[in-house]
């Protein structure tokens, strides 16, 4: 498949980032899912599976739109890849189906994961329901309180929901209690996590599924524009749909790459989720990243308006393409994301996720110092699941 994915070390390190810090006995289990995943990946059958569902289950390509009224205010060209119009909503389902593929191959017959605001749950309970698998999904008890309606969809779905009842009952926890869940069932059961993030293998593999973003971008931009985009724009949580955008132009050197994280309140600890602006190199859930951290170099809670995007670490990959300099790593308020938000609901009839709207808040400010250039934007979901919560706070 995609000949850009750049392949961490044999120890998994995209530089001084990523490795594998786990116990002994998931280190061999971990061992086993990389050769697998190494082996499926050059396998043309599994390929040729993947690439069905793709197409007719999740509903790819995605189509990449030329925006001409925002392209018009704003005075750049700008395009958006499409996610949003995947099944399920965003990006995630891209790696989901893989993952849940790479457990079948593997004879497992369950899926773990964790989920924040519900949305790897719903693509993870999604693939899991096609592909005949049972689902566990670990998810903060005030999470489940908050994210009723995908909390409804994963168990319509058919997933088993555990509420998390330890530390602040949200992601980081239900990350925890997961993996707890998982080193005990390990060899009926595999890990589905829903970010570029985790120990090694995770981060490749997730990357490897999400290129198909980049890949076709990559040719739509050639066939609709006649030429590559000046520059890339994605939101940043975890990092996949940006690095799954990202790998399709990281060869072609004039592409400048833009990855958005979220300022939320503001720079003091806990009040953002920005981990590679203000993240110190730390340990988190088995993988060295860029981490947000108190005075004691615990983790730091993470903030942002939008859910899918507060987690304080980041995919290696991504603080890799930061050390080198072939990314830059910029920064989007949750006020300046939700301006963004009604901005491209107005002007083109498209109602972005909160996540995705970071990177459209960004890409609308490129313009501006960017006149008559391309600026593709990566929009990884829609924004249904953020109505409500956008009424509520402003009108
Ligand atoms: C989960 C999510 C994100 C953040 O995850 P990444 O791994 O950084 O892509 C971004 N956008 C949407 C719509 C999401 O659901």
């Amino acid at each position: 498949m995609s000949k850009n994915v750049i392949l961490p070390d044999e120890k998994g390190y995209f530089g001084k980032f990523g490795g594998n810090y786990l116990p002994e006995n998931l280190k061999i289990e971990f061992e086993n899912i990389t050769q697998e995943f190494l082996n499926a990946k050059e396998d043309e059958k599994f390929n040729e599976e993947l690439n069905s569902l793709l197409k007719h289950y999740a509903g790819r390509p995605s189509p990449v739109y030329y925006a001409k009224n925002l392209s018009e205010k704003y005075g750049a060209d700008i395009y958006f890849k499409r996610e949003d119009l995947n099944h399920t909503g965003a990006h995630k389902i891209n790696h989901s189906l893989g993952e849940a593929l790479l457990a079948k191959r593997m004879g497992k017959t369950k899926l773990i994961a964790e989920t924040g605001a519900g949305q790897h749950g719903v693509a993870t309970a999604t693939a899991a329901a096609i592909m005949g698998l049972k689902c566990d999904i670990y998810m903060g008890a005030v999470d489940v309180v908050k994210e009723k309606p995908n909390v409804d969809r994963m168990k319509i779905l058919g997933a088993n929901i555990i509420s998390v009842e330890s530390g602040t009952k949200t992601l980081k926890e239900a990350v925890d209690e997961a993996f707890i869940a998982y080193s005990k069932e390990y060899d009926t059961a595999m890990y589905a996590i829903g970010s570029a993030v985790g120990p090694h293998p995770f981060p490749m593999i997730i990357e490897y599924f999400q290129s198909v973003i980049g890949r076709e971008a990559r040719e739509q931009m050639l066939e609709l524009a006649g030429t590559l985009p000046d520059h890339v724009v994605a939101c940043v949580g975890g990092g996949s749909n940006a690095i799954g955008i990202f790998s399709g132009f990281l060869n072609d050197e004039k592409v400048k790459l833009y990855g958005v994280e979220p300022l939320g309140k503001g720079v003091k600890t806990g009040e953002n989720a920005a981990s590679i602006t203000y993240g110190k190199e730390g340990i988190l859930h088995g993988f060295k990243c860029l981490l947000l951290q108190d005075e004691n170099g615990n983790p730091a809670n993470a903030y942002s308006v939008a859910s899918g995007l507060d987690y304080p670490g980041v995919g290696p990959k991504h603080c890799y393409l930061k050390e080198i300099g072939r990314a830059n790593y910029v920064t989007i308020t949750d006020n300046e994301a939700i301006d963004a938000f009604y901005e491209l609901s107005h002007l083109e009839g498209i109602i972005p996720a909160l996540e995705s709207s970071h990177a459209v808040a960004y890409a609308l400010k490129l313009a501006h110092e960017k006149q008559g250039e391309k600026i593709l934007v990566n929009l990884s979901g829609r924004g249904d699941k953020d109505i409500e919560f956008v009424l509520s706070i402003k009108e």
